[in-house]
């Protein structure tokens, strides 16, 4: 980046709450040399013991969590409410990973011969993340639970935004009693992620963002052979047909539409509804965005807070406005809110059809785009023509058939009859340009494992 320092603007008032120094070549040495360090203890703990750990990084969060939700809302704009349950959901998942973890990474007896070889998950060594402001706490521990609990090492280039969250993040681990480098914040521009990714000591990336960070980031892991997870932009169908309950429907459609300000990767964007069922989807759809209350984040009562950053906001805008352009309907908003904060109307875009911006493009903020199915099979049709592979939600009566569209969705996750969520009890991730690898699970757990082969003669 160009500007000087990492600098977080309150979204809500405009102010500047944080400017850090971008690391120098000094310190980015430093962080490397570190994180290497810290490799070498985690590796030597046994898993219970990096659970014990983790244990108790979920006390550390829950003594502190009041601050940590406040430092989210004020860094990048998320209502409070929403900011709290961000850091309860981490907490519970540092606990499901201390509890499940250990057994997930026991060894695997295999039938060869002699019955003497058996699968290890080692660990590959420390882990450099690049991370995004979306949810500040819950993407980066969602990574760096089970990096930690495998043996590794994490290094963590958050975004510029969300740098007061990163660094806290940092105290709780300290507290919690992690080794000294078993995670190391760096504050740093996109030269020195450049430089740690050629860097010997870092053994692996993982990057959570959009489809341009993840491209740049992987060419270059790619050159240096590195093993890379990438978590990127989603562009999700949500399949309504017919014979579904259209109450639950478009209660979901509103909740995974607009929560985090509709600022969510895996939130649903498309809105596919069969022909039947669309006029009165689309009227309550519209009557209930009507009512989100919008308003200063810290309020418990605000449901939409301001965008996390103004040239997001304008972007969100440009797509919505060429949507229109190219023959979408304008059902609600469509604008730019005046007074403090960064706040867009909650949007609704109706008889949008696949050629379209928004049917074509991730819009990521309180926008959307509802389309017209003929009937299931066009909704399956409609649903995987997309550049993204998210997840997808279908909400159906027929549960047979929601089977047999999930087999045939292109996507990382389906959702029958309730909207997308992350929950370490499954697997998360996406096919196509939303990236490749998983996280959450045990194949979160295992993706930065060095799986080693010992066989006895
Ligand atoms: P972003 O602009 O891609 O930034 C993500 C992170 O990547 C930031 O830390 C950013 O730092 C860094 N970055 C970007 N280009 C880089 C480069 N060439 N070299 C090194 N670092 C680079 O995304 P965002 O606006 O923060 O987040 C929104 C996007 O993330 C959406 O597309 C969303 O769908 C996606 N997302 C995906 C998931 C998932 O799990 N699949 C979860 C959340 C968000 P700088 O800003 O300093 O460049």
């Amino acid at each position: 980046s160009s500007a000087p320092h990492a600098q977080s603007r309150n979204p809500y008032t405009g102010e500047i709450i944080g400017a850090y120094p971008w690391a120098d070549a000094h310190q980015v040495e430093a962080a490397l040399a570190s994180v290497a360090r810290g490799a070498a203890a985690m590796r030597a703990l046994s898993p219970d013991q990096r659970a014990a750990l983790l244990t108790r990084l979920a006390s550390a969060i829950r003594e502190r969590s009041e601050e940590v939700a406040q430092t989210i809302t004020a860094e990048m704009g998320k209502p409070i409410l929403q900011a709290r349950a961000e850091v309860e959901k981490s907490a519970s998942l540092c606990e499901w990973y201390a509890t499940h973890g250990p057994a997930m990474l026991a060894s695997e007896p295999t039938l060869v011969e002699n019955n003497q070889a058996a699968i290890e998950y080692r660990p590959l060594g420390p882990v450099l993340a690049v991370m995004p402001w979306n949810f500040p706490l819950w993407q980066v521990l969602r990574g760096a639970v089970p990096i930690l609990l495998a043996g590794n090492s994490y290094l963590l280039k958050h975004a510029p935004n969300v740098t007061g969250s990163a660094l806290l993040i940092e105290e709780l681990m300290n507290a919690a009693g992690f080794p000294n480098g078993a995670f190391e914040v760096m504050v740093a521009d996109n030269d020195a992620v450049s430089i740690a990714i050629n860097d010997a000591r870092i053994a692996a990336v993982t990057v959570t963002g959009s489809v341009r960070a993840g491209g740049a980031i992987a060419a270059q892991a790619g050159a240096a052979l590195k093993k890379c997870v990438l978590e990127l932009g989603g562009s999700d169908p949500f399949i309504v047909l017919n014979d579904a309950d259209l109450d639950t429907a478009v209660r979901a459609a509103v909740a995974g539409r607009y929560q985090n300000t509709g600022q969510v990767c895996a939130a649903a964007k498309r809105f596919i509804i069969e022909e039947g069922i669309a006029p009165a989807f689309t009227a309550r759809f519209v009557a209930m965005t009507r009512e989100l209350v919008l308003g200063d984040p810290r309020d418990e009562t605000t449901g939409i807070g301001p965008m996390a950053r103004d040239d997001l906001r304008e972007e969100l805008h440009q797509q919505v406005q060429a949507t229109l352009r190219e023959g979408a309907t304008l059902l609600l908003g469509g604008e730019k809110l005046d007074g403090p904060g960064n706040f867009y109307a909650p949007t609704v875009l109706g008889d949008v059809t696949p050629q379209m911006t928004a049917f074509r493009q991730e819009l990521f903020g309180p926008v959307a785009a509802i389309s017209v199915a003929k009937d299931a099979e066009h909704a399956l049709a409609l649903a995987n023509d997309s550049d993204f592979g998210l997840s997808a939600t279908i909400f159906t009566a027929d549960e047979a058939l929601a089977d047999t569209l999930a087999q045939r969705l292109e996507c990382g996750g389906v959702f029958i009859n309730g909207w997308s969520a992350s929950d370490p009890r499954v697997a998360f991730g996406g096919v196509k340009k939303s990236g490749y690898g998983r996280e959450l699970s045990h194949f979160g757990l295992r993706e930065f494992c060095n799986v080693q082969t010992v066989w006895k003669n």
